[in-house]
């Protein structure tokens, strides 16, 4: 079942490649989103700061089930927040969300100022740059894998983007080197390393707006540091929501988000939220018996 919309995607990038380039329009293809429609002339978002704010926002994607409910909070310009909770919670909804792949059923996301629904996707999408759970490879060269995030960029900034992401090692070790083909028909990597080339197709992007959602396969603690350090590398003064699943990784973050079962239940910085002694302190103290 999964492998028919991947070979439709791998056929769909063939078709493409080289004129638009939007990954993350490929993506809505594979999650069967019912197509949000533009309203009509519908200008293009103007991101000077990056501001967002999510206002009382409920979602369900069925209506017996709500997903999201009486969901606000807000991201100042250039601050990293995250979202932390448990699988199921509604985390990877509330990029989808942003990202406009649904329209929220009640409440507002706005984008400095901008009503997220009142624009254009094709400009929406332009500012924001999403690390994916999941990493689609196509079946082409890693470095053209890597292109793909912008492919009007130049040689060098594609090598730069490389040394940025921390894939430079990886790349040499491969038998072909940046040739090697990787994909469904060609080499198959780890989560980690695909996660890797999502950081460097971002980095080519340069979008004002970076969104990482972790994996939730445990990463080894040497990819886990690699892409850490790639990430603060990218998102540095750069909004940034980030869906942790480990909480170590995001101790440093302006601002957590807990939430639980579509509410947002605690927020604040990690020691704040460590003083309330209460989920946040539950799951923190979860993961570190885990680890030791
Ligand atoms: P998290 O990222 O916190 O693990 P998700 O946002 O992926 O949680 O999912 C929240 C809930 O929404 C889950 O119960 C999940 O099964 C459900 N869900 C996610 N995607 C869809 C979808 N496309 N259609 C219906 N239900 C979905
Ligand atoms: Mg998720």
């Amino acid at each position: 079942q999964i492998f028919m919309p991947l070979n439709f995607l791998g056929f769909v990038y063939r078709e493409i490649r080289g004129s638009l380039a939007n990954i993350e329009n490929l993506f809505s293809l594979l999650d069967k989103a019912p197509k949000v429609s533009d309203k009509l002339g519908s200008p293009d978002l103007q991101v000077s700061k990056g501001n967002i704010r999510f206002t009382q926002v409920a979602f369900h994607y069925r209506p017996d089930r709500p997903i999201l409910e009486d969901l606000s909070f807000s991201i100042s310009p250039g601050e990293k927040v995250a979202v932390v909770g448990e699988s199921g919670a509604g985390k990877s909804t509330i990029v989808k969300l942003l990202f406009r792949f649904y329209d929220v059923t009640q409440g507002s996301i706005q984008i400095d100022g901008q009503d997220i629904s009142e624009v254009n996707q094709q400009s929406l999408r332009k500012a924001i740059g999403i690390v994916p759970q999941d990493t689609v490879l196509f079946n082409d060269s890693i470095l053209e894998n890597v292109r793909y995030g912008r492919p009007d960029a130049s040689d060098q900034e594609v090598q730069q983007a490389i040394d940025l992401a921390h894939l430079r090692s990886f790349i040499n070790s491969l038998p072909d080197g940046e040739n090697t083909q990787v994909g469904e028909r060609g080499l198959k990597l780890s989560g980690g390393e695909k996660q890797r080339v999502a950081i460097a197709r971002t980095i080519l992007k340069r979008p004002p707006i970076l969104v990482f959602d972790e994996a939730t396969s445990s990463l080894d603690s040497q990819s886990e540091k690699a892409i850490l350090d790639a990430l603060k590398e990218i998102s540095q003064g750069h909004t940034s929501l980030v869906i942790a699943h480990r909480l170590s990784t995001i101790v440093d973050a302006d601002k957590i988000v807990v939430l639980d079962e579509g509410r947002v239940i605690e927020q604040g910085s990690h020691q704040t939220l460590l003083d309330q002694h209460g989920a946040y302190k539950k799951l923190w103290d979860t993961q570190q018996n885990k680890r030791t």
